[in-house]
């Protein structure tokens, strides 16, 4: 495979952008090589600056659900470039959005738009925190809620009572307040609240965890974090950012029934553009400016041509069928994987819910963090250097989702499949 031109561009690109890059993960470093710079997309495939052909599984890290530059998508951004690309003042958009998202969250009652899923999380907590007067926030090992401070920290070694930030330049002071527990273990929340007593504004997770790979959440750990942040006057906040309308339309909480406070969007929503949103019960909502105390605002926040591509997506995505239609390709594609990995004798799991899925290089279950990085990276590394070479394009990381989108075909399924027949034998 020729890749002298995004080779080329990634080192002019190092110049002037730090590691090449404008987020961390696109720089292959975990994988090894040389990042490849995409120039088209088009349905479920993507080409590279070299003229390269992928069928593409990351989607932009989960938003095009539909595929790349969707017909109807396109269609509808064409019409609203005309009429002028932001206002700083109120749009029909925005409404039309924010209702549609109403509708499909039974735990929503109002929407505040954003424009990152960071920016959605962040602006959660602090609405969390003004609504309940307390400062502390429970977060899990291995879940991701954006780059803000006080939620850029995993566990340590030493236990979930210490918290121990994960980048430079986050104050320990403010890394304190953030407390981490185990995903899947409700005990490991159980003994936060038991030691800082009516100081916990919040409870924050990934109801089907997106950033460790996938893991699912199991028997009972919803609906325990449920009932222990009700009965501690605890909010119970569930960033559904890569899981609000990629797993069912109502997101994680409609398919396993259970009622968050307050949701985090973004990613599907924009449809590709940027945009986020966090919502939720109308009580804990007022606490924002300009109806209460926490001040929370953005010159771009609901910005017209963001708002029309998630409208003309969620309209997309409400078409009968839809959600069938993804559930029947993702089946395929991991019973396919799953039947040549065993073919080929290769140790694999894969955690999938609807159209969001990762094939671990594992023996066993992958049910936390600590099962995540078990897992044999090495292996991914090398699997993920077959498949590109074979024209599939994953994640450059063992530790992210695969995505398949409507666009995805039974050829490109198959077809996939094949590669990864062949890459597993060169395990
Ligand atoms: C992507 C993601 C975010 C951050 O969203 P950005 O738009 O990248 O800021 C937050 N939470 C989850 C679960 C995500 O997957």
């Amino acid at each position: 495979m020729d890749t002298s031109r995004s080779s080329r561009l990634f080192a002019e690109a190092q110049g002037y952008i730090p590691g090449g890059v404008n987020s961390p993960v696109r720089s292959f470093r975990s994988v090894g090589g040389v990042p490849l710079f995409i120039q088209r997309g088009q349905g479920s495939h993507i080409w590279d600056a070299d003229g390269n052909e992928f069928t593409d599984y990351v989607g932009s890290w989960g938003p095009l659900i539909l595929g790349h530059a969707n017909k109807e998508v396109v269609t509808a951004l064409r019409a609203a470039i005309e009429n002028g690309l932001t206002f700083g003042a109120p749009t029909e958009g925005e409404v039309e959005l924010a209702r549609m998202i109403t509708e499909a969250f039974p735990s929503v009652d109002m929407v505040r738009l954003v424009s990152s899923g960071t920016e959605a999380t962040m602006s959660a907590i602090r609405a969390a925190r003004a609504f309940t007067g307390r400062d502390k926030i429970v977060k899990f090992a291995g879940c991701y809620h954006g780059h803000t401070d006080g939620l850029l920290v995993e566990a340590g070694s030493g236990g979930a009572t210490y918290s121990i930030p994960n980048s430079a330049g986050v104050p320990a002071s403010y890394a304190q307040e953030t407390l981490v527990a185990d995903y899947n273990d409700v005990s490991s929340v159980v003994r936060l609240f038991e030691a800082h007593p009516g100081n916990i504004a919040a409870v924050i997770l990934e109801p089907v965890a997106g950033n460790m790979g996938v893991v699912l959440p199991g028997d009972g750990f919803l609906a325990g974090l449920r009932e222990l942040t009700s009965s501690h006057g605890a909010l119970l906040i569930f960033d559904e950012v890569i899981t609000g309308f990629r797993v069912a339309y109502g997101g994680a909480q409609t398919l396993y029934g259970i009622t968050p406070d307050l949701t985090c969007l973004g990613k599907i929503i924009g449809g590709g553009l940027p945009v986020g949103a966090y919502c939720g019960r109308k009580d804990v909502m007022e606490v924002v400016a300009p109806l209460g105390p926490m001040y929370q605002a953005g010159t771009l926040s609901g910005n017209p041509l963001a708002v029309t591509a998630g409208i003309a997506t969620l309209k997309a995505l409400a078409k009968p069928g839809v959600y069938d239609g993804l559930e029947a390709t993702a089946s395929r594609l991991t019973q396919g994987l799953s039947l040549a990995a065993k073919t080929a004798e290769v140790p694999l799991t894969i955690n999938r819910v609807g159209s969001l899925m990762t094939a671990f290089f594992a023996d066993g279950p992958v049910e936390g963090w600590y099962d995540v990085t078990k897992t044999n990276r090495d292996r991914y590394s090398a699997f993920f250097h077959h498949m590109l070479e074979g024209g599939v394009y994953l994640a450059p990381s063992a530790f992210e989702a695969a995505f398949v989108s409507t666009a995805h075909s039974r050829e490109d399924i198959d077809r996939t499949v094949a590669v990864a027949e062949s890459a597993f034998g060169k395990l």
